[in-house]
């Protein structure tokens, strides 16, 4: 209830740009449905059964859909396995070689990533269309600021945002000229501003889903703040469909950053979200270790909870009155323990990470 009050303030309203709807399996993307989180595995994809443990972690850890790279004829044939098996939507992801992209259709993919700067001829774009069509899978047309066409290099001498969106919308047309219009688009760059200026135009040109990333973004560190810039100052404007996150790190590690850069923003709402301070002199327990230990032991949990953990009063009864769960540091070693804004229960020093893991428990199983 109370996250529900927050989200409708007027200051957090997020007018999302209504585009088509595309289907991607079951999974719908565009118009008004959820911003789809997606991953992508870095087993090989012929080996199915190693393929399909790590697309099982990756979407308990909230992966809604997952590509798989089809680099060769082994790794098609191995989407009939993973396709069956898989518990979300499989989308194959075809460089340079079209015909994997004909395989993957008739294999099971539910969608089909095509790179107009490596897939070459307008003549194999229309065989994997005709697959596309056959096989009811989408198509993403994946734009990348390092693969760009020649023709468009030499064009605009480098890439640059009018020269990643020429060449979704060059491909764009290709399908539109076959009569296919289950159609996404990226235009991924790994510098931030390109990519923000890039899809920022590309929003404009067309209504196509988008699919957001900052491409090649580096360790996790790194790239989770690059990605939450760049995601970040397009989901504010209403840009953006479908996110991956790319990390130079496991893939199941990518999910929960996505879910992060959507929950900050009111957008999506998944698992516990903690509020903490980074603590100070007047902290009455330790909070890090205390945040540590709470966000570990209710990783497990999906349902949305909002949790706020203050090392003393200054700000953690404010806090407190914004989230299901709010903890306070208090001096006389008794901490205070509130629910829905009001007073709940004290606890120890020593009793205070079972004690708040237990109400949350209690409160996610009521939701
Ligand atoms: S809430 Fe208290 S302990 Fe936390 S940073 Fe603020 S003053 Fe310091």
């Amino acid at each position: 209830m109370i996250e529900k009050a927050i989200n409708q303030r007027e200051y957090r309203i997020i007018k999302r740009k209504i585009t088509k709807v595309v289907n991607v399996g079951k999974v719908l993307i565009g118009g008004n449905n959820p911003i789809i989180v997606q991953t992508m595995t870095n087993t090989h994809t012929w080996d199915a059964k190693s393929t399909l443990k790590q697309i099982e972690l990756c979407v308990q850890k909230g992966a809604e859909l997952v590509r798989v790279s089809v680099p060769d004829k082994q790794s098609t044939e191995a989407l009939k396995e993973i396709t069956k098996f898989s518990p979300v939507p499989i989308i194959a992801d075809v460089h340079f070689h079209y015909k994997r992209g004909i395989e993957a259709a008739e294999n099971g993919a539910k969608c089909i990533r095509i790179n107009p700067g490596t897939v070459g001829t307008k003549k194999r774009a229309i065989e994997i269309v005709q697959a596309a069509k056959a096989n009811g899978c989408s198509i993403r047309i994946g734009v990348n600021a390092g693969s760009l066409e020649d023709r468009l290099l030499e064009k605009y001498k480098s890439p640059c945002p009018e020269a990643l969106v020429e060449s979704a919308m060059d491909a764009v047309k290709i399908l539109e000229d076959l009569d296919f219009y289950q159609t996404k688009i990226s235009v991924k760059a790994s510098d931030v501003m390109l990519m923000i200026r890039s899809y920022e135009m590309l929003s404009k040109a067309c209504d196509y889903p988008l699919h957001l990333g900052v491409t090649e973004a580096g360790s996790f560190l790194t790239g989770t703040v690059k990605t939450a810039m760049g995601m970040g100052a397009l989901l504010i404007q209403g840009i953006g469909d479908t996110i991956r996150v790319s990390l130079s790190a496991p893939p199941e590690e990518e999910p929960p950053v996505a879910f992060e850069i959507l929950k900050g923003l009111g957008l999506r709402s998944r698992g516990v979200t903690v509020i903490a301070c980074p603590s100070c002199a007047r902290q009455e327990f330790d909070v890090i270790k205390v945040v540590a230990e709470v966000e570990k032991a209710l990783s497990h949990i999906i349902k949305p909870l909002s949790l706020s953990i203050l090392g003393c009063v200054v700000n953690g009864i404010g806090e407190a009155q914004h989230t299901q769960i709010g903890v306070t540091g208090a001096g006389s070693g008794m901490h205070l323990i509130y629910k829905n804004g009001e007073p709940f229960t004290k606890a120890k020093t020593e009793d205070l990470v079972k004690e708040i893991v237990r109400i949350a428990e209690e409160e996610a199983n009521k939701i």
